[in-house]
């Protein structure tokens, strides 16, 4: 079997910069299904000999009305698709109605997630993950994903319940 995650959250988090670390040093995209204001990309990744798939999405907007618009389209789509959903946060900015509509949305589906923290680059990670406490998550991992910190023990941990 070969795992697929999916990495949603609301734009600008860093989902792509995360899959272009993942997928980076090959040809790794497989498909790019666009849409009229998102699209999805499949990407091959390797962890060691290890392959898994990635999925790109183009991110759920906060200025949408009402969680069903707001995962609508291809995000909903990837969520379906995955065995795992990363679900990507930004440190920076901290927690934000977007993240708690889609937390609840994750939840309401019975779909399990891994919290990611991302742009822990240059802030307190303690303190910027402190912030998330209150989407009630069990697995949160930091990480800074424009230099690569913490993302392989990610995956390792993640590759590892499949
Ligand atoms: P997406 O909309 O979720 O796909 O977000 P992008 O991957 O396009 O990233 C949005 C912005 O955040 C870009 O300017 C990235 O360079 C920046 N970014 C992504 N990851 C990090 C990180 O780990 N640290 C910092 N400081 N910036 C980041
Ligand atoms: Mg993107």
């Amino acid at each position: 079997m070969i795992p697929v995650i999916a990495l949603v959250g609301r734009p600008n988090v860093g989902k792509s910069t995360l899959f272009n670390q993942l997928t980076r040093s090959r040809d790794a995209l497989v498909a790019d299904f666009a849409g009229l204001t998102r699209d999805r990309k499949y990407g091959e990744a390797r962890l060691g000999s290890r392959p898994y798939v990635v999925i790109d999405t183009g991110g759920i907007s906060g200025d949408e009305e009402g969680i069903d618009t707001q995962m609508a389209g291809q995000s909903l789509q990837a969520i379906e698709e995955a065995d795992a959903v990363m679900f990507l946060v930004d440190a920076r900015e901290g927690l934000n109605a977007a993240d708690e509509a889609l937390a609840r949305h994750l939840r309401q589906r019975n779909k399990s997630f891994y919290l990611v923290v991302n742009k822990i680059d240059g802030v307190d990670a303690e303190v910027a993950t402190s912030d998330f406490y209150s989407l009630g998550v069990e697995n949160m991992f930091a990480i800074a994903a424009s230099h690569g910190r913490g993302v392989t023990s990610m995956i390792e941990e993640v590759l590892a319940q499949f």
